[in-house]
């Protein structure tokens, strides 16, 4: 297939060649006519040497790199990396007996930068962050089914608020092959409902999967408090783990009646649980210290973008403090990030401002990040986004 040409600067080639996947407009020297938001396109050197094809975009990332080189997307492309995606996740055992829940396509971290898959058993939930992804979507879909032993019969595809809104494509959230087939999907064990049609993201935060494994190992005796709950997750592995009591709380009603359904479909009639719809800052100014001795702080994004840092910062600073004054010597706090703007060190500092500025002694016992079936690509560290400790307070 013959590809428009997008030609680099002279020297910014480098980070291509090193497998960083995206362009950025600044490097572009110039774009053959007619190449359109959306289209496929060959980027070269300065001398005309090809770099890989990628989709093109308006915008500060100008590029998406789908392969290097000579490499062009064929017959076939999706099928193969979505192949080679999910032998990566047979490989390294995270689809196994009791887990039908997981992140198929991390972006970047799977060479399919714009493509987010998460799969609830039969169930595939697509989401498309670029106009090429968004072009692409039935072709992917298709790969989808026709994936050898992943079983996946229903592809959900859900890109109304991830696409570029001046882009003007219009996605509808809809079915693209199958129909609603259940929403049942499980995680180690442990059942939870899915909904994937109203709630955040895909559905499900498959990405605190391990994180939530931990706090099972924790939770034996404690009284949990688990904040901004969404679905339970972390909940019902605390029940599961032996807590003596769990609240949740999330700002959302929704969020709340979730997690009990969630709870109920694994401990029915389980009374060491209670969940409360209250903002988690007015939450946390009403309890008395020492009710919670093991607290679960797991809010959305403070920063979603860069000019968002500083405010973010002191919102984390500001929500650790919290916690921490209210917790009795010996309790233990998870607390994360999941900002992509925010760097490890700056979410440690804010914590570590936190800690300072309630004069608790902190130690931390586990550093905390993203699970196996959220790759980061080595040349793309902007893939890393989950970051937690887990602190032992006295
Ligand atoms: N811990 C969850 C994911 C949390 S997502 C899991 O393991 O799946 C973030 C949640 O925070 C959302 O459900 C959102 O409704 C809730 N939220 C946002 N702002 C809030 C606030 N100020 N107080 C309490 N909850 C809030």
């Amino acid at each position: 297939m013959e590809y428009k040409t997008i030609r680099l600067r002279r020297g910014k080639e480098e980070s291509l060649r090193r497998f960083h996947p995206w362009v950025f407009s600044g490097a572009i020297d110039s774009i053959d006519s007619g190449v359109e938001e959306g289209d496929t396109v060959r980027v070269v050197d300065a001398d005309g040497n090809p770099l890989g094809v990628g989709h093109y975009q308006i915008g500060s990332i100008a590029v998406r790199m789908l392969t290097a080189g000579q490499e062009g997307i064929g017959e076939g492309f999706y099928n193969r990396r979505l192949e080679q995606a999910w032998q990566m996740r047979r490989a390294i055992g995270v689809v196994r007996e009791g887990t039908d829940a997981f992140r198929l396509v991390h972006g970047e971290g799977d060479f399919l930068p714009g493509l987010i898959v998460d799969v609830y058993g039969p169930t595939a939930v697509m989401q498309a962050h670029s106009p090429g992804m968004h072009f692409a979507r039935n072709e992917i879909a298709r790969a989808l089914v026709d994936l050898p032993g992943a079983g996946i019969s229903n592809v959900y595809y859900k890109s109304e608020t991830t696409l570029p809104y001046k882009a003007e494509l219009d996605p509808q959230n809809d079915y693209i092959i199958g129909s609603y087939s259940g929403d049942v999907a499980m995680e180690n064990g442990l059942k939870f409902h899915v909904d994937w049609l109203r709630g955040q993201k895909t559905g499900f935060f498959v990405d605190q999967r391990d994180n939530r494994s931990l706090l099972e190992r924790y939770s034996a005796g404690r009284r949990v408090l688990n904040m901004f709950c969404y679905t339970g997750g972390f909940s019902v592995y605390a029940l599961r783990g032996g807590a003596e009591h769990v609240t949740s709380v999330d700002s959302s009603a929704k969020a709340v009646s979730l997690t009990e359904a969630n709870v109920e479909l694994n401990f029915p009639g389980d009374s060491r649980h209670d969940a409360v719809a209250e903002d988690a800052f007015k939450f946390l100014s009403g309890i008395t210290p020492g009710d919670y001795d093991l607290v679960v702080l797991d809010p959305p994004a403070f920063a979603k973008h860069r000019s968002a840092i500083r405010n973010a910062l002191r919102g984390y600073q500001k929500l650790n403090a919290r916690a921490m004054e209210r917790m009795p010597q010996g309790s233990i706090l998870f607390t994360f990030s999941c900002s992509q703007a925010i760097t490890k060190e700056q979410f440690r500092l804010a914590v570590f401002s936190a800690a300072a500025q309630t004069g608790r002694r902190v130690r931390i016992l586990h550093q905390l990040t993203q699970p196996a079936d959220h790759p980061v690509n080595i040349y793309h560290p902007e893939g890393e986004y989950l970051k937690g400790l887990i602190l032992y307070i006295e």
